[in-house]
């Protein structure tokens, strides 16, 4: 079957014309998989369709934010009534304070919360913050995590640096770039060792709480408290950016799922937190959480600067908190079963097919990896792969067909096999079950490829 996207391929072709590669993010354009994207015109629950009337059940949902599924009635009568009521004020307004304080009432370390617009934002500002705080320069950040694209970030980023396979950015500055240490994620040893060979000069680790954006790599046992007290040890800030995974993976994002799993040695805390997605509910909104005394060096209490026009947008804010006022447990749990449900039903569709792989998850984010494990030297959990190195190392040839077999079986997965599956509360059996049929062929194509 053929994917019919005579208006999708117009109006990609007049995109190409007036924006670069026609996409607004890199990550949007079908380059790793062929073809063109479709253009969508409409969404709701688990499903989004494309301006040739094409409907697909949706794997990438907004690249995270729509933990409810699209056009959720709470969040969109949130939206409708307070964008009535004016769309942006340049001054304080109420859903700020609400949205703050319900990101500090579910993360514990978190008293105080600034809000931006982006991930990219939250993270530039967060390494400022521990930067101004510690008086020192060095950032540690591993290979394979992204951050957004703030210059010092872009180094071995994942997500679509990994995609075009770029080392890092141009137009970055030299001394700029060698501000930012990098080391191989899942490794205490080279972490301590960056560390070591420049003492008293790192500010802060960067971490994504849980990678996903080199497909997903799980922390090992124990990392995420080791970065921590190794931080404390050495006089710098843990930085641990949930913009991914903060409220996805758990109420309290993935650092709550890590305190709530038994044993003292898995309770940590990081001393500035970033979140994203899901805290906008597909609205732009970002943020920053810390503790009163560290969030006190922001201006205007502190000389940390830093300020948006667009922060704490009421109408965005609104969309956030109506967002995580329904993401109630059950929200969870709907979501999670769904990906256990799709785990189990493309694992058993790639038995069969003969299609060598490893699952990577933290909770209900996944993805999976080609390839035989122990060939190709994987040692993460599950059989898979445990950093970036590894992650690179796998048959990536086979999700193009994959990818495209899928679309054509009206399913919408993100176009890159280092990309992370997003489910969400609306992908019910009716959605589970066309997966379920479009992926026994999609299988094959990726065993033929
Ligand atoms: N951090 C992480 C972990 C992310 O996944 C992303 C975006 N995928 C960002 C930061 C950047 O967020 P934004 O795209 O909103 O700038």
């Amino acid at each position: 079957m053929t994917l019919s996207q005579p208006q999708s391929t117009a109006w990609f072709e007049r995109a190409c014309a007036v924006t670069p590669g026609g996409v607004n993010s890199p990550v949007r354009a079908y380059g790793a998989v062929g073809g063109v994207p479709p253009f969508i015109e409409s969404a709701s629950g688990p499903y989004v369709r494309d301006i040739d009337g094409n409907e697909y059940v949706d794997l990438v949902c907004g690249w995270g934010p729509m933990l409810l599924g699209h056009a959720h009635p709470a969040v969109i009568d949130a939206v409708r009534e307070t964008a009535a009521r004016g769309l942006s004020f340049g001054a304080p307004s109420t859903g700020e304070v609400e949205l703050a304080t319900e990101i500090a009432g579910r993360v514990g370390p978190v008293e105080q919360v600034r809000l931006v617009s982006t991930g990219t934002e939250a993270t530039m500002t967060a390494l400022r913050l521990a930067r101004g705080v510690t008086g020192r320069d060095l950032v540690i950040k591993f290979e394979g995590c992204y951050h957004g694209h703030s210059d010092g970030l872009l180094a071995s980023a994942g997500s679509g640096l990994a995609t075009l396979a770029l080392p890092g950015s141009a137009g970055v500055p030299e001394a700029v770039a060698a501000q930012t240490i990098l080391v191989p994620y899942n490794d205490l040893e080279a972490v301590r060792a960056a560390f070591e060979s420049h003492p008293g000069r790192v500010a802060a680790v960067i971490t994504e709480a849980a990678p996903a954006n080199m497909g997903v790599v799980p922390p090992s046992a124990g990392f995420n408290a080791g970065l921590a007290a190794l931080c404390h040890e050495q006089g710098a800030l843990l930085v641990c950016d949930e913009v991914l995974t903060g409220f996805r993976t758990g109420p309290a994002g993935w650092w709550g799922v890590e305190q709530g799993r038994a044993g003292a040695d898995a309770r940590w805390a990081a001393d500035i937190f970033t979140f994203g997605k899901v805290i906008g509910g597909g609205m732009p909104v970002a943020g920053l959480g810390a503790s009163a005394s560290i969030m006190a060096h922001l201006a205007p209490q502190g000389p940390v600067y830093q300020a948006g026009t667009l922060s704490g947008n009421p109408v965005a804010v609104a969309a956030g908190l109506a967002t995580l006022r329904s993401a109630d447990a059950a929200a969870y749990s709907a979501v999670d079963a769904a990906a256990e449900r799709v785990i189990a039903m493309t694992t058993e569709a790639f038995a069969a097919a003969g299609v060598a792989h490893a699952v990577q998850r933290v909770g209900n984010l996944f993805s999976f990896a080609f390839g035989d494990g122990a060939a190709l030297g994987w040692t993460g959990a599950n059989g898979g792969p445990a950093n970036e190195a590894q992650v690179k190392r796998q048959e990536a040839w086979r999700w193009p067909a994959f990818f495209r077999s899928m679309l054509e079986g009206g399913v919408n997965l993100p176009p890159s096999v280092f990309e992370a599956w997003f489910l969400s509360a609306a992908h019910d059996d009716a959605a589970l079950d066309r997966i379920a049929s479009a992926l026994p062929a999609a299988a094959a194509a990726a065993a033929a490829a």
